[in-house]
């Protein structure tokens, strides 16, 4: 705190510092997206330094235990590679812990020092060590390029290499890669699917597995996750809906590849706009009616944005996150008649601001937009130092922002590590722009009521 209160407004052009990065390490993704498989032990190869972390940056967000197993490099394999400690993970993880499948990913340090991770998993087979039936994927996640964005994406797409299989016999299936959201979102993707009646492959799934129920037994395995069956078969798929293209489109073009299922790639379904281009996406691919309950949700959602469009009009605001949600909060922002007018992401990838100015189409020309590693929280600070915003939205880091500069303040995105209700309640679709707008209106009530002066306190807004 004390740190942020010296914050000054002034911004110097910086080219190697970075300060409060908004993003986190590759294997943060890996991790994640290996927890929607089901019965799958995500692996870190590296030290137990990165995995704890992995495991803590998971289990402080979700507030779920998060299983990993790594390969607890130790100065040997720092210097004569992490052959010999994958090959005795492997051969421990299956024989103690007894996954379907193992998901291992990569670390800073094997990377660097180069491990063949294909070549390891091939001598585990020919030493006995991966089980009949039983599997071992990987992905690369050197955490000095990218993000948990680009990890996440790295492991999605490790899927479908090592899973996905080709048949021309097609199924009726569609697949749905839903990118980095959380258990609650996926678990509304699949609701709005069986509303359309169409029959989703959601891979990866993470609701039950980082929302499962209290129920008193102890299930090592969540009932949650993508079968392997499913992910075998998402290679006859119709088609792929790639929600939020720096979390999905990689997976998705890569089954396009290998077993030629088409697919479409589209904002996360965040917001208005957004939500009517997936439903409309899957009605027109699916050749389905849209139900009428879907369509009574959308009612609701524009009701709520006409009925409180006074305490929203041209409000000011930050956004910070991963580049996905940005992306699609800045356009369901816009839509309310706000201003996004700082969009910072920290990972970065290809056409960002492209989409989001696509997304933005000129509704807000002062808006001032940074992505890689010096869009950090620092810069989103100066620039409110700058000229201030109404509100903020974006992760629990914020939070010293936003007392700083007394500032209301939404969490979205990842992490959240000091509120509840991210991983139960959905914020995609309409019933999920439905809550992030009763997020965005209390804020803002809240905070009139607390500068109110006595004689407009009001009962009733
Ligand atoms: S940034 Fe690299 S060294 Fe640090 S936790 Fe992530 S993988 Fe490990």
């Amino acid at each position: 705190m004390a740190l942020l209160r010296h914050t000054t407004s002034e911004t110097k052009p910086r080219s190697a510092l970075t300060v409060n990065a908004a993003k986190t390490c590759q294997p943060v993704g890996a991790m994640y997206a290996a927890l929607g498989i089901h019965r799958c032990l995500p692996h870190s190869h590296g030290s137990q330094g990165c995995c704890a972390y992995h495991r803590s940056a998971l289990t402080r967000h979700y507030k779920e235990p998060i299983m990993a197993a790594t390969s607890s490099f130790t100065e040997g394999s720092s210097v004569f590679g992490g052959q010999s400690n994958l090959l005795a993970a492997i051969n421990t993880i299956f024989t103690t812990y007894d996954p379907d499948v193992i998901a291992v990913h990569t670390t800073c340090l094997s990377e660097t020092i180069g491990d063949d991770i294909p070549q390891i998993i091939a001598k585990a087979k020919d030493k006995g060590h991966v089980p009949d039936g039983k599997l071992v994927i990987h992905a690369n996640t050197p955490s000095y390029v990218g993000s948990h964005v680009t990890g996440f994406s790295n492991m999605v797409k490790g899927m479908v290499d090592y899973l996905a299989e080709a048949d021309d016999l097609k199924a009726a299936t569609f697949n749905v890669i839903p990118g980095w959201v959380e258990p609650s979102d996926m678990r509304e993707l699949k609701r709005m699917m069986a509303l359309l009646e169409v029959e989703p492959i959601l891979f990866p799934d993470t609701s039950d597995v980082l929302d499962a129920p209290l129920t008193g037994d102890r299930e090592f395995y969540p009932r949650g996750g993508t079968s392997i069956a499913a992910l075998r078969k998402t290679g006859r798929s119709r088609h792929t809906f790639a929600l939020g293209a720096a979390c999905s489109a990689a997976g998705a073009q890569a089954l396009s590849e290998k077993c030629r299922v088409p697919y479409t790639t589209l904002d996360l379904p965040i917001g208005l706009q957004a939500t009517d281009r997936f439903v409309d996406a899957v009605r027109r691919t699916a050749g389905v009616e849209v139900p009428l309950l879907l369509q009574d949700e959308r009612g609701r959602l524009v009701d709520l944005i006409s009925d409180m469009h006074q305490y929203l009009y041209r409000k000011r605001v930050a956004v910070v996150g991963d580049p996905d949600h940005v992306v699609a909060l800045s356009e369901f922002l816009t839509d309310l008649d706000m201003r996004p007018v700082y969009v910072v992401t920290g990972s970065p990838g290809k056409s960002f601001e492209e989409r989001l100015h696509d997304r933005l189409q000129g509704r807000v020309p002062e808006v001032k937009v940074a992505q890689g590693a010096q869009a950090d929280m620092l810069l989103l600070h100066q620039w409110i130092k700058q000229d201030p915003v109404d509100l903020i939205v974006g992760n629990t880091y914020c939070k010293y922002i936003a007392r700083d500069e007394d500032i209301p303040f939404v969490r979205f995105g990842f992490p959240i590590l000091d509120r509840m209700g991210h991983s139960y309640l959905p914020g995609v679709g309409y019933m999920g722009g439905l809550r992030v707008l009763l997020q965005i209106l209390d804020a803002f009530l809240q905070r009139k009521d607390r500068d109110a002066p006595e004689e407009s306190f009001e009962l009733v807004m």
